[in-house]
C-alpha cells in the first residue's frame, strides 16, 4: 500500500517553542490591562506607545498581580503620559554610546572589553530602557553579517572579553549566534564571553535544547548577566532556565535598575536578591537610572539611593549586595555612588 507523505515545512518556517511565544507577545496596552482585570487607567498613553511600543510576553504578564494598577512588573512596561514630559538632564543618548562606537555594532568603552550590539530586538520593552532611542538599524553587528564587528575585535589585541548585548542577543536564532561565536573562536586574544540578556527572565522558553547545546560547545568561560528588577519576575519557568544554564557551566549574575515604584524599597531589594540567589543568580550591579528621555518618572535621587543601599548592606549578606553604580558618558568604568 502506498502512503501519501505530507512534506514538512522548511525548518525556517516552523515555529519553534520560544519563537511562537515571542510572536504571541502582548502589544496593545488595552489588552494587557484587560487581562489584569483593570479598566482604563489614568495616565496610560497611546502617544507614548506610538514612540516606543508596548511589548510583553504573555508569561511575564502572567506574573503580574491581577487587579493591581501599581504592580511592579506592570509599571516597567506600561506606556504613560509621564514619558512625554521633557525633563532637564534627560537626553536621547544618556550613556555616550554614540561617542563610543568603534565599528559597526561594536562599542568599546572599557579596557579589555568590547560590547557587541548583536541585535536591536527585545522580547519585552522596558520603559526605562537606556537604548530606547539607539539607532539600531545602523548599529547592529548582525546587520553587517558580523564581518565588521569581528574584524574590529580581531584587530584590537587589547580586547579579551566580548560582551554580547543589544537589544537582547538571545533574541537571535541559535544558528545565528553560532555563526558569530564560530567567527570569534578564531580570535586567540578573546578569552571570555559575556551575554547580557533579559530573555531567561521574561521568556524562559528561550533556554531550549538548541541554546543549551550551543552554550555547552563554546570554547570560553561564559558569564550570563541577567536583568531582573523585582522578585516577582522569578517563577518556576525562570528557575528551570537558570538551573539549565548553570548546569552548562555558565556563571549567572543579575543587574537591576533602581526604579521608582518598582524596587525602591528595602523590602523589594532584599526580596529580589534573595529570590535571585534561590535561582542560582548572584547580584552584580544596581544601576542608577540612565537619564534617558522618557524615563524621568522612574528616577530615584542619589541621596535616597545611597541610603537604600546602606540599609541593604545592613540587611543582606555581602554576597547578596549589588554594587550601586551609575554609568557616566566617557568614564572608563561604571562609577560607584
Ligand atoms: S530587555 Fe534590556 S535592552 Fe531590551 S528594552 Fe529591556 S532594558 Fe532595554
Amino acid at each position: 500500500m502506498q502512503t501519501t507523505m505530507i512534506p514538512a515545512a522548511p525548518a525556517r518556517l516552523q515555529p519553534t517553542g520560544w519563537q511562537q511565544h515571542w510572536r504571541e507577545a502582548i502589544r496593545d496596552p488595552r489588552e494587557l490591562l484587560s487581562l489584569l482585570g483593570l479598566q482604563a487607567l489614568a495616565g496610560v498613553s497611546e502617544a507614548a506607545a506610538a514612540q516606543f511600543p508596548l511589548r510583553v510576553p504573555r508569561g511575564f504578564a502572567a506574573r503580574m498581580r491581577h487587579g493591581d494598577p501599581h504592580d511592579p512588573l506592570l509599571r516597567q512596561v506600561l506606556p504613560l503620559d509621564a514619558e512625554l514630559r521633557p525633563a532637564p538632564g534627560f537626553s536621547l543618548d544618556a550613556v555616550g554610546d554614540a561617542a563610543a562606537r568603534a565599528g559597526h555594532g561594536v562599542l568599546h568603552k572599557y579596557a579589555g572589553r568590547a560590547l557587541l550590539v548583536a541585535t536591536g530586538s527585545c522580547a519585552i520593552h522596558c520603559r526605562y530602557c537606556f537604548r530606547r532611542h539607539f539607532p539600531y538599524a545602523e548599529e547592529t553587528a548582525a546587520a553587517a553579517g558580523w564581518r565588521a564587528a569581528v574584524a574590529a575585535i580581531r584587530a584590537d589585541h587589547s580586547l579579551h572579553e566580548v560582551i554580547l548585548s543589544g537589544g537582547d542577543p538571545l533574541s537571535l536564532a541559535t544558528p545565528k549566534l553560532a555563526e558569530l561565536t564560530d567567527a570569534l573562536a578564531a580570535i586567540p586574544h578573546v578569552r571570555r564571553l559575556r551575554i547580557h540578556t533579559r530573555l531567561p527572565v521574561v521568556l524562559p522558553e528561550r533556554v531550549d535544547d538548541a541554546l543549551l547545546a550551543w552554550l555547552s560547545a563554546l570554547p570560553w568561560p561564559v558569564v550570563v548577566v541577567l536583568h531582573a528588577n523585582h522578585a516577582n519576575e522569578f517563577g518556576a519557568g525562570v528557575d528551570a532556565a537558570t538551573a539549565a544554564l548553570r548546569a552548562r557551566g555558565a556563571t549567572l549574575l543579575n543587574q537591576a535598575v533602581l526604579l521608582r515604584g518598582v524596587n525602591d524599597s528595602l523590602e523589594a531589594q532584599a526580596a529580589l536578591h534573595e529570590r535571585g540567589f534561590a535561582a542560582g543568580v548572584l547580584p552584580y550591579y544596581l544601576h542608577q537610572l540612565d537619564r534617558v528621555a522618557g524615563a524621568a518618572h522612574f528616577e530615584v535621587p542619589d541621596d535616597e539611593a545611597r541610603a537604600l543601599h546602606e540599609a541593604m548592606r545592613m540587611r543582606l549578606p555581602g554576597y547578596l549586595l549589588p554594587r550601586l553604580v551609575r554609568e557616566v558618558a566617557g568614564d572608563g568604568s561604571k562609577r560607584p555612588l
